[in-house]
């Protein structure tokens, strides 16, 4: 075995194999994969080999659609054939929500560009002549589908042989039969791995093992939040009606799935592979793979899967002729969201995950492309903020991880409702004043772990979602919140916030570096900063405050804590800086509307009138009882307000305190919902769906935080080459017209009047305040001017949008400088 390369692929499953090819394909060919098997061991070998291009995410839907593109081309290139049967792909609907899903779905589809057309029951039957279409009594009634004639199934091991082939022809190197076993840090900052073969050191490492992705996470110190769970297809025999079919010309029948019954059903040799996706499969592993497991299976489990066997012979009545051969049960590696891992590992240099596939023979070609791509460039190509494993923090305890795999695999099937919040394993981490919100009627969401307010369920009213598609139970309540803040007074509980504390001499400097805007430079003074990747895209946003000489508080959202944490400390000078996550350590609440200053002025002796304490700036006060309060004149609302980022040991004081004073200014809370009402009527863009790598800062219209002339940033050169060769999207904030119940919501394709595509939505909801049915997104530049109109497709309608300016509510601000 060598004894260094440039990269070390930990697994030889397709996912690892992809990997290496990608990499030699880049050019790197220096690069080694490790196997303790024999490559395809773990849970390639026993998958159903399926390639469904449908994913709800922008990401992982390009992904997907990358492999299906790359599998085709393939066995040219290599030599090697890998069984792909492009059968095509067809998904039920036996209901409205559904039909709904599969359009929203359909919005994405259109601007990553896979084809799909969403087809009638009768066009079902003559796709699917075996499938009953249903008589609404024994069997539901189909109501439509959605049809991917691109994708089918491929033979997971032939795939990976063919990727075998094509990354050893530009010479990568594969050793089966090794197992990497201890891991340490050499001297110069590489990797030193210990094999049963020898050693290798490496300047990069690549964990792609599987379903061993938290024990080879423990060898490199960080917990991977993947635990595998037990996943079954049934094998059965020939089919007589199927077989007769095929006989008298039939071509091979679309992969079925039918989403509600939660089952996908294929053909094999003349037979059937079902696949469900069931209640109560256990998660595995969860304290690792045992030597004995190799490569084996666990026993089939019948029980579980007969609900969906009886409902796929419902759908396909000849399925009961058939005997069945085989159950095939096997670990499939799962991660709380059901998004793989791919991307850097955080708090070391040098180390990438590739791993938590769930649907890993079809993820394999583009979670390969991209990570090669990340490792080779320094930066992936496309926005990975959904797969970047650092979408996590250190709240995936084992029990965590466990619940929510075992819920994200049952749910694999239910819609996808935009505003589902999952229920188990919750409430995990809360804020203090949680008690207090949920007895005010707070109907909980989670993200990064931490239980946020969505809305607030007036007396009388039931605090629960009703997920939909379109406005649902809490539409009314959420535009009343939305509405009374910008009359009277609201708070808004943020303290999941991101929170970093940068001190020392070179602080200032070192920011500087990383972000495009000017860090302030006078004490008490706030600036808004993006950190840029080096194609000038946004990677983060952080709300800078300069609280005294060398000391600046730096605030950045909830769900990004480990991703920008890990991002400042691997930044951070050998001397100079010190950085200090405190996230945890501080509270904050949001008090705004036009009486916020009165309500404020009760619990404060700090003058609070535009002369003393004007819009952006800062000053740490005492507000009632409570010491070291950073008072802040910002809010993501667009009222007049503060921001109080107190220590956390004031929270319950602060709150009562607050809503005391408030009381004779009718003083409310609202939710997040009605944060996001309230933000897209200033338009105020939001970090991960506004703000992405895939967009600079002037494609995102935030031309003001750019100082180009304040010295190096990371970033900067690239932004000069875009100004030079032409902008070529612009952020627009649109009304949507003639909406009935359906508001935009996001990923929404945007057509010019001829019908070709101009453009996609980031975000959409209604502003309340406003009274109007808001979007926002990017454009082709001609596209962006007031009044300017065009097309979108809200869950299957066309409907008319119209450029607005920017910050429809006040686009003069006079509420927040008043
Ligand atoms: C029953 C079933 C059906 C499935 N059907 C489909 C499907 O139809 N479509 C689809 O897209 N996906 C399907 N999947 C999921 C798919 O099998 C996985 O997502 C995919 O195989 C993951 O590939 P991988 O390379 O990440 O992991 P694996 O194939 O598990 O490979 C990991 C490798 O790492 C090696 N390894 C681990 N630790 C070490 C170490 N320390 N040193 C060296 N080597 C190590 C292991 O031996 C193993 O070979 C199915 C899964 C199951 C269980």
């Amino acid at each position: 075995m060598k004894s260094h390369a440039r990269v070390v692929v930990i697994g030889g499953g397709v996912v690892g194999v992809s990997t290496l090819y990608h990499l030699a394909l880049k050019g790197w060919s220096d690069v080694v994969l490790l196997e303790r098997a024999e490559l395809t061991a773990g849970s390639t070998w026993h998958a159903a080999g399926l390639l469904p291009l449908f994913n709800m995410s922008y990401t992982v839907g390009q992904l997907h659609k990358y492999s299906v593109d790359l599998y085709k081309r393939l066995p040219a290139e290599t030599g090697q054939d890998v069984s792909f049967h492009v059968t095509g792909n067809l998904r039920l609907a036996t209901n409205r929500d559904r039909m709904d899903e599969y359009q929203k779905y359909c919005g994405t589809a259109n601007t990553i560009g896979v084809p799909f057309q969403v087809i009638s029951p009768r066009e079902v039957r003559e796709l699917w002549p075996l499938a009953e279409l249903g008589d609404g009594v024994d069997t539901t009634k189909i109501v439509g589908a959605l049809y991917h004639p691109d994708d089918g199934h491929i033979a997971p091991a032939d795939l990976t042989m063919a990727l075998r082939k094509g990354a050893r022809t530009r010479g990568a190197e594969i050793y089966e039969q090794t197992e990497v076993t201890a891991v340490k840090r050499t001297g110069s900052g590489e990797w030193h791995l210990t094999t049963n073969k020898g050693d290798i050191v490496a300047e990069h490492v690549v964990c792609a093992t599987g379903n061993y992705a938290r024990q080879t996470g423990k060898l490199f110190g960080i917990n991977v939040p993947s635990i595998p769970v037990e996943h079954q297809y049934i094998v059965y025999d020939e089919s007589p009606e199927l077989k007769a079919y095929r006989q008298n010309g039939g071509r091979e029948l679309a992969v079925l799935r039918e989403s509600d019954e939660s089952y996908y059903l294929r053909e094999e040799r003349m037979g059937w592979i079902l696949g469900p996706y069931e209640a109560g499969a256990p998660a595995r592993f969860a304290d690792g793979v045992p030597d004995w497991f190799g490569k084996n299976l666990f026993e089939g489990d019948l029980e579980r899967l007969l609900p969906h066997i009886e409902a796929a012979q419902r759908r396909v009545p000849s399925l009961a002729n058939c005997g069945i051969k085989d159950i095939v049960n096997g670990p499939i590696a799962y991660t709380p969201d059901g998004t793989p891992l791919v991307g850097p590992a955080w708090g070391v240099k040098n180390l990438w995950l590739n791993e938590g596939h769930s649907f890993g023979i079809t993820a394999a070609g583009g979670s390969g492309w991209q990570l090669a791509e990340w490792i080779v460039e320094g930066e992936p190509g496309i926005d990975m903020m959904a797969t970047d494993p650092r979408r996590y923090g250190p709240y995936t305890s084992k029990r965590y991880v466990v619940q929510k795999n075992e819920e994200t695999y049952r749910n694999v099937f239910v819609i996808h409702y935009p505003d589902e919040e999952r229920a188990d394993a919750r409430p995990a981490k809360t804020s203090p004043v949680y008690d207090k919100l949920a007895r005010m009627g707070a109907v909980f969401g989670q993200r990064y772990g931490w239980e946020r307010a969505n809305w607030f369920a007036p007396a009388g009213v039931t605090p629960e979602d009703k997920w939909s598609f379109r406005r649902s139970n809490y539409f009314e309540h959420v535009g009343n919140e939305a509405k009374h803040l910008r009359k009277h007074v609201g708070v808004i509980d943020l303290t999941p916030f991101t929170k970093h504390e940068v001190t020392g001499p070179g602080a200032e400097a070192w920011l500087d570096s990383l972000v495009a805007n000017k860090v302030p430079t006078k004490v008490g003074r706030i600036a808004l900063c993006h950190a840029l990747t080096r194609r000038g895209g946004i990677r983060s946003e952080f709300t800078i405050t300069k609280i005294a000489e060398n000391h600046f508080y730096a605030v950045s959202a909830g769900a990004a804590e480990r991703y920008d944490a890990d991002y400042l400390q691997q930044m951070l000078p050998a001397d100079g800086v010190s950085l200090r996550n405190i996230t945890n350590s501080r509270g904050v609440f949001v008090v705004a509307g036009p009486r916020a200053r009165d309500v404020l002025a009760k619990l404060t002796d700090v003058p609070l009138d535009n002369a003393a304490f004007p819009w952006l700036t800062g000053q740490v006060a005492e507000v009632g009882l409570a010491v070291d309060v950073y008072l802040l004149r910002v809010n993501f609302v667009g009222a007049l307000g503060w921001e109080l980022h107190f220590p956390i040991e004031y929270a319950h004081h602060l709150f009562d305190a607050i809503f005391a004073a408030g009381k004779e200014f009718g003083i409310g809370m609202a939710g997040m919902r009605a944060m996001e009402s309230l933000r897209l009527e200033k338009s105020y863009r939001m970090w991960g769906s506004d703000l992405s790598p895939d967009y600079t800062p002037y494609e995102a219209g935030l031309d003001r935080f750019v100082r180009l002339n304040k010295g190096e940033f990371i970033g900067k050169a690239a932004l000069e080459a875009q100004l030079k060769a032409g902008v070529p999207h612009r952020f627009v904030t649109f009304e949507v017209h003639d909406v009935g119940d359906a508001d935009a919501l996001g990923n929404e394709p945007l057509f010019d009047a001829d019908g070709n595509l101009i453009g996609r939505a980031t975000a959409g909801y209604y502003g309340h305040a406003l009274g109007k049915s808001l979007g926002l997104g990017y454009v082709k530049p001609q596209f962006a001017a007031v009044g300017t109109e065009f097309g979108i497709q809200i869950l299957g309608e066309r409907k008319r949008a119209t450029v607005l300016v920017d910050s429809p509510y006040d686009p003069e601000n006079k509420d927040i400088r008043a």
